[in-house]
């Protein structure tokens, strides 16, 4: 029969994503509650196999809630892609006699854990920290909301000077396999055009519709790019644009790392406190190597495996209400 768990560690790796530091804290005190040892792993896989790991208690996680980024750090750790790394981490584990991991991550981290815990005698419960929303089996992934109001913000800003300088304006937000961040801020701007990696661009159809505006000397258009869009990002959205209107003023606003920091929203800090809260149930109850996703205000237990990067699942349905409400 297995050993119970009884110490637990905790760690953010991959990319950073705001409402991180909410989960950590949700594990710490859920963890203390019930009677685990909990110890934090610094910069993710890294300080897993360096052996950078700290005791925490309750008082390690205060005033962090609304904190950006992640008191643990994080890291991408070359050396946890080889088998030597993943036993040099899990000797460190074993050494404290930790038995569970949590890991906050994205579907990268998730593959190094399913990795780890197949080969050793440790359970892994992933909770999905990624501003891409793109995991399958979860309908909310930590720092997504956040993102997304980040960015609808500055698009705001950026569509008063559009409207009065009369521009057309391309903006990019973060989203290399995923456009729900360029879907959403897209959507809740008023953006004519939402570009995206799961679907084709036609720049033709957008250039005929901005040389019609332009026929009505209305030369106002907000365009919002995903920088994975199958066109190839804003530059190239641009170039091909520039080429058919050279009369138009046409600019390009990338917004960037900004997507990724500041406070997180009530919302992500709602579902970090509560994936936080049922990835140390999952110890208590045995449950082993899922990630902890919520579907239809439901948590859901997904296998660890299972747990990749959700593909093109925005539906027709979605890019049909975007055009209808630009037109
Ligand atoms: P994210 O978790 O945000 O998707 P990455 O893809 O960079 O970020 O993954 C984070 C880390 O997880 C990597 O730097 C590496 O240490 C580990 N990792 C990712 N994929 C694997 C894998 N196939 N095998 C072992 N470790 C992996």
């Amino acid at each position: 029969m297995a050993i119970k768990i009884s110490k637990i560690g905790v760690l953010t790796s991959g990319g950073d994503a705001p409402g991180m530091n909410a989960a950590i804290r949700a594990v710490v005190r859920t963890g203390l509650y019930h009677g685990f040892e909990v110890f934090g792993i610094m910069r993710g896989y890294q300080g897993l196999i360096e052996d950078e790991i700290v005791p925490l208690d309750t008082k390690s996680v205060a005033n962090i809630i609304q904190r950006g980024g992640t008191i643990l750090k994080t890291a991408r750790c070359q050396e946890f892609y080889e088998f030597e790394g993943r036993k040099k981490a899990f000797e460190n584990l074993q050494k404290r006699g930790i038995g569970g991991l949590v890991v906050i991550g994205g579907d990268g981290s998730f593959s190094g854990a399913t990795k780890f815990s197949q080969e050793f005698d440790i359970s892994c419960i992933g909770i999905a920290g990624t501003i891409d929303r793109d995991i399958q089996g979860t309908d909310y992934t930590i720092g997504f909301d956040t993102a997304v109001n980040t960015a609808v913000e500055a698009i705001d800003k950026v569509r008063d000077t559009m409207e009065a300088h009369d521009r057309i304006f391309i903006i990019e937000v973060m989203g290399r396999d995923a456009g729900y961040i360029a879907l959403h801020s897209g959507i809740a701007t008023g953006a004519e055009n939402i570009l995206i990696p799961e679907r084709k661009t036609n720049i033709s159809d957008i250039i005929t519709s901005l040389q019609e505006k332009d026929r009505r000397k209305k030369m106002v258009n907000l365009i919002v790019v995903a920088e994975g869009d199958e066109f190839g990002g804003a530059e190239e959205v641009h170039k091909a644009l520039v080429e058919k209107l050279p009369k138009a003023e046409i600019r390009i606003c990338i917004l960037g790392h900004i997507q990724r920091g500041g406070s997180p929203t009530c919302l992500d800090r709602l579902m970090a406190s509560r994936m936080g809260y049922y990835a140390v149930q999952c110890f208590l109850e045995e449950k082993k190597n899922i990630v902890v996703g919520i579907q239809n205000d439901k948590i859901n237990y997904i296998p660890l495996e299972k747990a990749v990067k959700a593909k093109g699942s925005i539906s027709d349905e979605w890019m049909k209400i975007v055009k209808i409400l630009a037109s």
